[in-house]
């Protein structure tokens, strides 16, 4: 349920090919076929991501993330339903999703090898969604599954309810590995908010360069641990600790939650009232960056660009119904 971290830059790795599985006589696909709506497919995948100290996540290689890469390239231009490249169609699915509720069709990229056939994924690659008909260019993000409690089916319903344009899954336990190929002794190596080196991240940036200099926004979702920022309930910002400027998104979505809401205490970065920043995030550092900045916080990006937005809950406010409205009057 905790929701801070160390920043760590992964550029390489260091776990060893060994631990990859071999396919064995028992090895099967979790593709999660029988899922007729988008959050029970969402929570379907949840419950096969490796678990906290699992020590099954292995980090993507070059050439696997390149190829996810160019098939969310793909997704985003409205392609679905193709053969996946070399290196991904043993380990990875790419299929239309038909959600019963709506009647809607999605475009579905998931890990689905589980070639040990403990029924859990081997690799950690996680799930990216896409809506080609979308109304809103919005990207929900949820970086820590099972550990911030609920936050997968939150992001997902709200991705669907407000008809946005992508939904995206972190493959693993932020902890899955503790230790294990981190640098400078962190503990959060496999933590896809604080490590570059995952399809996580490698997926952000592939939609950061699909939208270019267009406005759009990726919203993570988080939970926050009962003991952590105790004078609020939900903490917005945008990765950053300054405060929001006047007209900011994140000013303007906690007036719409409030007009719902009243009761809810929703601070803002720069507020005094809780420091969970996400100034380490590495998806929100990338996106802050100018577009003809430099190296990470050389240069950060002006208010008005800010497309990174950080939520964090307390347990008791991620039910997705009282945030829909107010996120649909943000974005309009
Ligand atoms: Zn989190």
């Amino acid at each position: 349920m905790r929701c801070g971290g160390s920043f760590l830059l992964v550029l390489g790795t260091s776990v060893s090919l060994a631990m990859v599985p071999t396919r064995a006589a028992g090895a099967v696909d979790l593709t999660c076929a029988s899922s007729a709506t988008l959050e029970a497919l969402v929570s379907c995948i949840r419950d096969h991501l490796p678990g906290r100290g699992s020590r099954r996540f292995v980090a993507p290689s070059f050439m696997e993330m390149s190829a996810w890469r160019s098939v969310a390239f793909a997704m985003l231009r409205g392609d679905c339903g193709f053969a996946l490249p070399y290196s991904l169609s043993p380990l990875a699915q790419n299929r239309r999703f038909h959600d019963a509720e709506t009647g809607r069709s999605y475009c579905v990229l998931m890990e689905t090898a589980d070639w040990d056939g403990d029924g859990i994924f081997d690799r950690g690659f996680g799930a990216f969604i896409v809506d080609a008909s979308a109304e809103r260019e919005l990207s929900h993000q949820v970086a820590h599954p099972i550990s911030d409690t609920g936050t997968e089916t939150q992001a997902v319903t709200i991705f669907k309810e407000t008809r946005s344009r992508t939904f995206l899954l972190a493959g693993a336990h932020r902890d899955a590995s503790p230790g294990e190929g981190g640098l400078l002794g962190s503990s959060a190596s496999w933590d896809a908010a604080h490590n570059t080196a995952t399809m996580f991240h490698a997926t952000h940036m592939e939609i950061m360069a699909y939208y270019g200099e267009k406005p759009w926004w990726a919203i993570q979702w988080h939970g926050m641990a009962e003991d952590t920022c105790e004078r609020v309930d939900v903490h917005l910002s945008h990765g950053v600790d300054t405060p929001p400027a006047a007209g900011d998104k994140i000013l303007e979505l906690r007036a719409h939650l409030l007009a719902r809401e009243p009761t809810w205490r929703i601070s803002v970065a720069g507020s005094g009232l809780c420091s969970l920043d996400a100034t380490s995030n590495v998806q929100g550092r990338l996106l802050n960056i100018a577009p003809a900045g430099g190296s990470f916080g050389a240069l950060a990006a002006p208010p008005s660009t800010r497309r990174f937005v950080h939520i964090e809950q307390h347990a008791g406010f991620r039910d997705p119904d009282r945030w829909v409205d107010a996120v649909l009057a943000t974005w309009p």
